[in-house]
C-alpha cells in the first residue's frame, strides 16, 4: 500500500505544478543519499520522494491517481491491487475484451493505451479496358493478419483474465534514475514485456499463441466502379491488418492498371480511334461501319471528306466517374492512297485526272504548294 503523495511532499490536493516542483526540490535536496551518508533510511525516504514527484507532476498521472486515490494503493508506486480495476469495473461490461482494452482505459488505468492501429496493405490490380470503363467485380488474393476470432483479438485464452506485468507492476512503464548533483533525473520507458499495457497474458489463446491476431490467405472482392482510369487507387476501408490489443484495422489500397484497348485510345472520358476510308468513300460520300465498346455503328462520310475529319458518337465513351454523364467516341478519317494498282485502276485514274483538268505530271500551282513556290520566288 503507497503513501499518500501530497502527504509526502506536503502539499495540498489542490496544489500547482510550480509549488509541487519546489516542495519537490527542497525535499529532494534534504533527503539526497549523498548528502546523508551516516543515515541509511533517507535513501528510502528520497525514493519515495522521487515516487510522488513523478507521479504528481506528471497530469495524466496525477489525474489517475486521484481517481484510484490512495486507499487502493497507488497507481504508479507499486503494489496496486489488480482486483481493484477489475472487481470495481463488474456488470456494466461484460465483454472481457471492452474491460480490457476499451473501456479500461477510459476508467483513468494508469496503463497507457497500447492499441495500435493494423497496418495498411497495398497491392496491384491489372484490369481490361472495358472493366475500367464498365466496371467489374474482380478477387484479389492477399496474406494478412486477422483478428483471431477465438479469443476476439484479445490473445486470452477464453475464460482467463490477464495478470498484472511482474517487470512493471502494471504500471506499464519502467522507471530509471540518474542521479547528478542537480538532483534525480527520473526517465520512464514503455514497459518491454508487456508494451506498456500493464498486464501480461499468461493463458494465451491457443488458436492464435497469444497474438490476437492470425494469419490468413484469402480472396477479397474488389469492386472496380466505372470510369476508371489507369494509375487509380481504391482504397478498402478495414482490409488491411487487424489492429493489435483493440487497434483499428489498416486499409488495403489496390492501385489499378488498366491494359491498353487495341483500337481506343483514352483520354479522360473520351475515346479516339482511326478510320481509314478508301478515297472513293472520301470523295462519294459512303456509309461506313465505326467500332464502339458496345459493337459497331454506322456513321455517314459525306461527299468530299478530308483527311483529319473528325465524327463524334455522343455518350459512347466513358462513364465520369463523378458525373452521370458519358464521355464521346471520336472517329478521326483517314484516307488511304490505294497502292499496287492493277493497269485499268491506273487508267481510270489517269482519266480521272484530265477529266478534272489536272496535269499529273505537274506540281500543283494552288493550295499550299503554291504558297511554298511564291515563298522562294519565281524561277
Ligand atoms: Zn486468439
Ligand atoms: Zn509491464
Amino acid at each position: 500500500m503507497a503513501a499518500d503523495y501530497y502527504e509526502i511532499l506536503g502539499v495540498s490536493k489542490s496544489a500547482t505544478q510550480d509549488e509541487i516542483k519546489k516542495a519537490y526540490r527542497q525535499l529532494a535536496r534534504k533527503y539526497h543519499p549523498d548528502v546523508n551518508k551516516d543515515d541509511p533510511g533517507t535513501e528510502a525516504k528520497f525514493k519515495e520522494i522521487n515516487e510522488a514527484y513523478e507521479v504528481l507532476s506528471d497530469p495524466d498521472k496525477r489525474r489517475n491517481y486521484d481517481m484510484f486515490g490512495t486507499a487502493k494503493g497507488s497507481a504508479f508506486g507499486g503494489g496496486f491491487d489488480d482486483s481493484s480495476v477489475f472487481g470495481g469495473f463488474e456488470g456494466p461490461f461484460g465483454d472481457i475484451f471492452d474491460m480490457f482494452f476499451g473501456n479500461w482505459q477510459n476508467q483513468g488505468a494508469r496503463a497507457k493505451s497500447s492499441a495500435q492501429r493494423g497496418s495498411d496493405l497495398s497491392l496491384e490490380l491489372t484490369v481490361d479496358f472495358e472493366e475500367a470503363v464498365f466496371g467489374a467485380e474482380k478477387e484479389v488474393e492477399i496474406g494478412r493478419l486477422i483478428s483471431c476470432q477465438a479469443c476476439n483479438g484479445s490473445g486470452l485464452e477464453p475464460g482467463t483474465s490477464p495478470e498484472t506485468c511482474p517487470t512493471c507492476r502494471g504500471a506499464g512503464e519502467i522507471r530509471s534514475e540518474q542521479r547528478t548533483v542537480f538532483g534525480t533525473f527520473v526517465r520512464t520507458a514503455a514497459c518491454p514485456k508487456c508494451q506498456g499495457t500493464g498486464r501480461i497474458i499468461t493463458s494465451p489463446c491457443k488458436e492464435c499463441n497469444g497474438q490476437g491476431r492470425k494469419p490468413v490467405h484469402e480472396k477479397i472482392k474488389v469492386e472496380v466502379p466505372a470510369g476508371v482510369d489507369n494509375g487509380v487507387t481504391l482504397k478498402l476501408g478495414g482490409k488491411g491488418e487487424a489492429g493489435l490489443r483493440g487497434g483499428r484495422p489498416g486499409d488495403l489500397y489496390v492501385m489499378l492498371h488498366v491494359k491498353p484497348h487495341p483500337v481506343f485510345e483514352r483520354r479522360g472520358v473520351d475515346l479516339y480511334c482511326q478510320l481509314p476510308i478508301t478515297f472513293t468513300q472520301a470523295a462519294i460520300g459512303s456509309e461506313v461501319k465505326v467500332p464502339t465498346l458496345e459493337g459497331f455503328e454506322t456513321i455517314k462520310i459525306a461527299p468530299g471528306t478530308q483527311t483529319g475529319t473528325n465524327f463524334k458518337l455522343k455518350g459512347k465513351g466513358v462513364p465520369s466517374l463523378h458525373y452521370k454523364t458519358r464521355g464521346d467516341i471520336i472517329v478521326q478519317a483517314v484516307i488511304e492512297t490505294p497502292q499496287k494498282l492493277t493497269e485499268k485502276q491506273k487508267q481510270l485514274l489517269i482519266e480521272f485526272a484530265h477529266e478534272s483538268g489536272e496535269d499529273i505530271h505537274e506540281t500543283s500551282t494552288g493550295g499550299i504548294f503554291g504558297r511554298i513556290k511564291d515563298a522562294f520566288g519565281p524561277k
